[in-house]
This record gives C-alpha cells, structure tokens and sequence, in this order.
C-alpha cells in the first residue's frame, strides 16, 4: 500500500512549535484564573485562541508574508516541479513557526508516481522535496517556507521539512549511494539554514512522528550512515 496517502494534517490536534504554542507557554493562567477553576481555566483558553485568530490576521495582511520569486528553490540545484496549492498550507516560516526536524520518507512508488501525486489537488499530501533512487536527482515541490502535508500530524508539519525518497521499504534496491549522498547535502543544508541539529532526535523517520502508525522510511533506512554522511558535508 502507498505510503503517500493524505495525512489529515488539518484535523490533528497537535500543537504547533509555532508563535501560538511558545506564547501558550509563557503567559500560563494567572493566580484569579487558578482560583475560579474549570470554567476560567476555559474561558482563557478561548481568549488565547481568539487573540491568535487576529494575530493571524494581522500577519497575513500586514505585509509581512516573506516575498517569493516564482520558480525560487531553496535548495541550490534542485528542480522546481510544484505540488497542487491544494496540498499545503501556504507560510512564512521561521517566522510564523520554527523549523526543528527534518522528517525521512519512502513512498512506496517511484519518483514519477510520486510528483504525480502529490500534483493532484484531490489528494491532501505532499512534501518539500523528492530525492530519486537512480542519480540523487531532487526535486522541490513545496518551499520551505510553506507547511506541507507529509507528517500525518498537524505540529510537524508546521515545523518540519518533508524529503521523500523513492522506493518501497521493504525493498532495499532503491537505497543507492547516489541517493543517499543527495540527501545528506539536503538535510545538511536544511540544518544549516534553520540551525536543526545533526541528530537523531531532530532528523526523524515518518515512523517516529508521534501518534503516527506507518513503515516509513522503513527497516532498510541506514541511519547510523545516513546522520554521519549528513554531518560529514
Ligand atoms: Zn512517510
């Protein structure tokens, strides 16, 4: 079965690393919130998420979407072939939410397929990237600064970005060198750019995002090889 399935990033409750998520933390309920109980304890959840409503507003209406040159990558060398507008969640990330992992998929189909379908507007998924088995080729569907739909969970969507590389998880042939080389100067990049550290609790397999049940990449992932060929770019 493919992995590449909508992931129903909308309807998952995760909480975001976000402006919202940080500012929650912050600002707890104060002394009078704590001694009404229940009912005050809801009705400052409702202020919060009311002021973020107009902080959103504002962000999006103020000027303050980062400008965009049509056909601009953010990986130099990659090729731009867009995913449908349907398939993400247009952002200005790190300013609205920061970006902390990396997230590692397989698809289960090939390359082509891949773009194929995270082209189509019906299918509610997507990634940032698409690494080919053959040659390492990458393709960039969405740009970082936009939330993707890759994790199947609404919080790492928003902080992550999302490489899918071709193949089948149970099927270790599509593991190139080529493939694997492509990838790490990727993440090496992506890390490097948002200041992601080089490790296993920040560059993530899809299987490791919480609540989140698939293979993917799969038990054929070499990570010990892969972080250490991501630090050594
Ligand atoms: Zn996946």
């Amino acid at each position: 079965m493919t992995d590449i399935t909508g992931d129903g990033s909308s309807a998952r409750a995760g909480r975001g690393s976000g402006r919202a998520g940080r500012r929650g933390r912050r600002r707890g309920p104060g002394r009078r919130a704590l001694l009404t109980g229940a009912v005050g304890a809801l009705a400052l959840g409702t202020a919060y998420s009311r002021r973020e409503e107009l902080e959103e507003w504002w962000w999006r209406y103020s000027g303050a979407e980062v400008p965009r040159v049509a056909g601009e990558v953010d990986h130099p060398g990659a090729e731009w072939i867009p995913a449908s507008s349907a398939n993400l969640r247009r952002a200005s990330r790190p300013r609205d939410y920061s970006i902390d992992r990396v997230v590692v998929h397989m698809p289960e189909a090939t390359y082509d397929i891949t773009l194929r379908v995270f082209q189509d507007p019906s299918h509610r998924a997507s990634t940032h990237y698409v690494v080919r088995a053959a040659d390492g080729h990458v393709a960039q569907m969405a740009r970082e600064l936009d939330v993707a739909y890759h994790a199947g969970h609404r919080g790492y969507n928003e902080r992550s970005v999302g490489i899918e590389h071709e193949g089948w998880a149970d099927d270790p042939s599509y593991l190139t060198d080529a493939m694997y080389e492509s990838s790490a100067r990727l993440v090496a990049g992506i890390c490097d750019r948002y200041g992601i550290p080089v490790d296993r609790e920040h560059i993530i397999g899809h299987n490791e995002v919480p609540d989140v049940v698939r293979i993917c990449p799969g038990p054929h992932w070499d990570w010990e090889r892969y972080i250490e060929m991501v630090r050594a770019v």
